[in-house]
């Protein structure tokens, strides 16, 4: 089963939508556990990486940094 990546800052979509109806949630906070807030309706929940990792369906936008600025390392 490949590995899901995720960042800080990430939309992400989970499996079951939130009971408003909105299925994009924002990951606020990254540790042992991860915390997603709703766009729909601003509602955050805690949960363990695991479950979400197990809930959680695919990222929609990413907030990782353009490849542009990959090429850019040496000075
Ligand atoms: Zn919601």
């Amino acid at each position: 089963m490949e590995r899901k990546q995720f960042e800080l800052g990430d939309i992400v979509q989970m499996k079951k939508p939130h009971p408003c109806g909105t299925n994009e949630m924002e990951i606020i906070r990254m540790g042992m556990d991860i915390r997603i807030k709703c766009v729909g309706c601003k509602h955050s929940v805690l949960i363990p990486r695991a479950k979400f990792e197990k809930n959680m369906k695919k990222v929609l936008r990413s907030n990782a940094p353009q490849s542009d600025v990959a090429g850019n390392i040496e000075d």
